[in-house]
């Protein structure tokens, strides 16, 4: 009760309020900087839902999904209007144990026809011609991953998730204030000019690398932005991509090719931030010239699809996933490196975890949003969430640079993917998410992806 009052009830309350645009902006406000007259005493006691996830975007509706048969009453908030929520242009390396995952939430049947697989993997350094090409078979398995569109993936999330008699769907829809006690959180939403009380015994924050309920919570993030940004954009090449993902380790950053339903691919182009805005400043015909020479001719002409984005990146990892009666999924709780492409595929994780542990608490008759019941969420997900960020910065600061002891020891890195099969084995084990423990309703569908 003290730690719940001290922990949240303190710092999650009081919210000013905000336009939808101004809440993807929020700054952290604590207690004592509210001001007496915006000070809210929520009279409501009844429970509404046992969870509340705050953010649907792909982490906040798996675990919506995932919550379906949990006996547990679940609402679901989105900020953005669902067209713009969808419509995100990304796309995403979607590993192995996400698509288990998937599956066993019987979504993946509903996302298949738009995703594309990845039937081989070539590594290499950029200025050094051998190849590192991984298969199938170095796994024992059909495919190393796949490649989906957000508006795919979200999509076919929302459609299951509409089917779910205990989830409510509530977008757009604002998170203006949040009051924890004892037995649970009262939040006020601003839904369509009109606000309303809705009370929870739990409060999930899938909102984001800049996660407002984060920050309201006080709990405190370790490390940094990096030198780098991401320039990503569609593009179509002129011969088939033969389903092969590329990642190819340039001195200033990595540029990766993902393979796309329809002969679509993917670029994720990493390189120092003033590098990256000048790329992003060429037209569209010079950043062809650009991206012709860093790709190469083996794809025939290249035609730019859409738009170009540019992204910072991050790494970031919270000191605490969990409160009483807060959790942290996704980017809420942490970001890393897009080389390799693990980001999404942590958050996916997070949310099967946290279903499962919610369910069984349930099942036993626990408090959901009792710190201890919470605990083995983070028990279960830091240290592993922790591994791939420090595998991912690992990739990143050995590959990202031309100091010849690094330039010695990535190649033989490379060399030893090469030839020593269970040094291949692992490295795959790690980029498709098969090392670490594994969610129940993955394992219900091993045997089918
Ligand atoms: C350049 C780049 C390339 C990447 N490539 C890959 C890749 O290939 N594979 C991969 O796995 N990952 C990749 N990632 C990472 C991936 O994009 C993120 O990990 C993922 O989108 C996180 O999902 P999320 O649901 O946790 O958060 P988000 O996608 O940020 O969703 C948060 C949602 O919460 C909503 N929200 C925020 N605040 C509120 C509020 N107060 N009330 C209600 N709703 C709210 C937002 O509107 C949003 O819809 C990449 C990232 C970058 C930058």
């Amino acid at each position: 009760m003290k730690e719940c009052n001290e922990a949240l009830n303190l710092a999650l309350q009081s919210l000013p309020k905000m336009t939808l645009e101004q809440l993807d902006k929020t700054v952290p406000l604590s207690a004592s900087q509210a001001p007496a007259a915006e000070r809210w005493e929520p009279t409501v006691k009844h429970i509404d839902y046992d969870v509340v996830i705050v953010g649907g975007g792909l982490v906040g509706a798996t675990l919506a999904c995932a919550l379906k048969d949990s006996g547990l009453q679940v609402a679901l908030l989105e900020a953005k209007p669902q067209s713009e929520a969808v419509a995100r242009g990304q796309a995403y390396h979607i590993n192995l144990l996400s698509s288990r995952i998937f599956d066993g939430l019987d979504v993946w049947q509903h996302m298949r026809s738009g995703v594309s697989p990845i039937a081989q993997i070539q590594l290499s350094d950029a200025d050094h011609t051998p190849i590192v090409q991984l298969v199938p078979q170095d796994l024992g398995t059909e495919v190393l991953g796949y490649v989906a569109e957000h508006r795919v993936l979200l999509e076919a999330l929302r459609n299951a998730q509409s089917e779910c008699a205990n989830v409510t769907y509530l977008c757009p829809a604002a998170l203006v204030k949040t009051i924890a006690d004892a037995e649970g959180v009262t939040l006020e939403v601003l839904q369509a000019g009109a606000t309303k009380t809705l009370r929870t015994r739990l409060l999930v924050a899938a909102d984001g690398s800049r996660s407002s309920l984060r920050q309201q919570a006080g709990i405190r993030t370790r490390g940094w932005q990096y030198w780098q940004a991401c320039v990503v954009a569609f593009i179509q090449p002129e011969k088939p991509h033969a389903n092969i993902a590329y990642e190819r380790f340039h001195p200033d950053g990595p540029f990766a090719i993902l393979p796309l339903p329809n002969n679509l691919c993917r670029i994720v182009w990493t390189a120092p931030k003033a590098e990256a805005e000048a790329i992003m400043a060429l037209d569209d015909e010079a950043f062809l010239t650009a991206l012709k020479q860093r790709y190469g001719d083996q794809m025939g002409v290249l035609s730019l699809v859409g738009e170009r984005y540019v992204f910072p990146v991050q790494l970031m990892q919270s000191d605490r996933y969990v409160l009483p009666r807060l959790a942290l999924i996704g980017d809420a709780a942490h970001c890393c490196h897009p080389v390799g492409g693990q980001g999404v595929n942590l958050g996916i994780r997070d949310a099967a975890a946290l279903a499962q542990i919610l369910q069984t608490a349930h099942q036993q008759g626990k408090d959901i949003g009792d710190r201890r019941v919470l605990k083995s969420y983070e028990r279960w997900r830091k240290l592993e969430n922790l591994m791939i960020l420090g595998f991912t910065d690992t990739l990143n600061r050995v590959f990202s640079n031309n100091v010849l002891p690094l330039v010695v020891v990535r190649r033989m890195g490379l060399w030893i993917l090469r030839t020593v099969q269970p040094a291949k084995r692992l490295a795959l084990q790690l980029m498709t998410g098969l090392v670490g423990r594994a969610p129940v309703v993955a394992n219900i569908a091993r045997n089918r992806v």
